[in-house]
């Protein structure tokens, strides 16, 4: 999977992403889904922690910068650092928004919409499916 050129770092095979992910984390994260709302383990989750890509490992988003957005997905008003997530304009289903990706596996983790809080005025909407939490 290529953005502007470039391969991303991981390049596993299609065989290789169905073995490593559940069927919802495959639907979300390889073929762009996206999971039913208030559905998701993390939506109402705020331990503190971090959450790292559900592909690939990455580390994507800290417990600090999530709010609830009452959309019913989980909500980050920034990411965790530069780099490690990619957006891009998705024109699908007749609307322009944009959508992040993991920066190292290229996986679909959600949207970006500029309604969120301060300090950002950020909104990450991602889907629980592609993201794992751990305690810090
Ligand atoms: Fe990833």
């Amino acid at each position: 999977m290529k953005m502007d050129g470039k391969n991303f770092p991981v390049q596993w095979s299609d065989g290789q992403w169905k073995s490593k992910l559940n069927e919802e984390q495959y639907r979300v994260l390889r073929q762009h889904g996206t999971e039913r709302p208030f559905t998701g383990r993390y939506d109402m989750h705020f331990e503190k922690g971090v959450y790292s890509c559900a592909g690939c490992g990455e580390v994507l988003f800290r417990s600090g910068s999530k709010f609830d957005s009452g959309c019913g997905w989980p909500a980050f008003y920034q990411k965790a650092e530069d780099g490690k997530i990619v957006e891009r304009t998705d024109s699908s289903f007749g609307m322009i928004r944009t959508e992040v990706l993991c920066g190292n596996c290229g996986g679909h983790l959600g949207h970006l919409f500029p309604d969120g809080p301060r300090p950002t005025g950020m909104r990450y909407c991602i889907n629980s499916a592609a993201l794992d939490f751990k305690e810090e």
